[in-house]
């Protein structure tokens, strides 16, 4: 079998026991394994992981080990200061689409307000999720570290935080989010894209004083909830943008496509 040193960088040392947290280790790897199976035994999911050096030259998951190798295995962030080596991943997803588990229900709303297509039902096993990622060339966005190893997966997000506006501050930054406020914002309930409606025609639906006071409204296709920049809105907008960093005391807050105060 061979002996391999390994030696993980930065946040992926989250994943490994202390004893071998940030410092250079020995394993016997399976004979024939390669660096994904290799990195996974170790307990560090293949989707974290971005720049693998064996023995200084960038390589990808599938390169097999010897005995003797040296393997370096960094995160995201780390990975930038040794560009342009090879990544383990050449191509992004085209377009950022999410799918979260059954844990992240609120991060899933936080991006479905920032206008990303977010999918979410709290009751899909990792099976499906894993499939619907895959299927629908989703980010698979998880708590349980298992679902990211599984083999099919190409594109996922551990989320080490208890807090949704922490979780979409440490996305945001892993994933380097824009807030574009030309995108359309989504149904925060099912995800749909939200459309702009005329306020005769859901004047009949709103309270009086959101009738005298708002005269933008959109409404979900799918759910036909109405939503509109009121107080919930307002709060929800100042909430995500000082997660991402956005927004100064003083300033006007930039201003995006609502989503936020609805009719339940
Ligand atoms: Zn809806």
């Amino acid at each position: 079998m061979p002996a391999v040193e390994f030696r993980f960088y930065e946040e992926l040392n989250d994943f490994l026991p202390r004893e071998r947290s940030k410092r250079s280790f020995h394993v016997d790897c399976a004979r024939d394994a390669n660096v994904k199976h290799a990195i996974e035994a170790l307990g560090v999911p293949h989707t974290e992981v971005e720049l693998v050096l064996v023995n200084g030259e960038s390589v990808g998951f599938e390169h097999a080990l010897r005995d003797g190798d040296r393997v370096s295995v960094y995160p995201q962030f780390e990975a930038f200061d040794v560009r342009p080596l090879l990544r383990v991943r050449t191509a992004p997803l085209r377009d950022t689409r999410f799918i979260a588990d059954a844990h992240l229900g609120r991060l899933a709303r936080y991006l479905r307000f920032l206008g990303y297509d977010t999918l979410y039902r709290n009751a899909w096993s990792d099976r499906e999720l894993v499939a619907l990622a895959v299927a629908e060339q989703r980010i698979l966005l998880t708590r349980d570290r298992a679902a990211l190893m599984h083999r099919a997966l190409t594109h996922g997000c551990y989320l080490r935080e208890d807090e949704p506006l922490a979780q979409l501050a440490a996305l945001a930054q892993r994933l380097d989010l824009s807030v574009d406020p030309a995108r359309a914002g989504r149904c925060t309930m099912c995800n749909e894209l939200l459309a702009a409606v005329a306020k005769s025609e859901v004047a009949d639906r709103l309270l009086p004083a959101t009738r005298a006071q708002h005269e933008q409204f959109w409404r979900c296709p799918s759910c036909e909830r109405v939503y509109w920049r009121g107080s919930h809105w307002q709060r929800l907008r100042r909430s995500v943008d000082a997660a991402l960093g956005l927004g100064a005391p003083g300033r006007p807050k930039p201003r995006a496509v609502p989503s936020g105060d609805r009719l339940r």
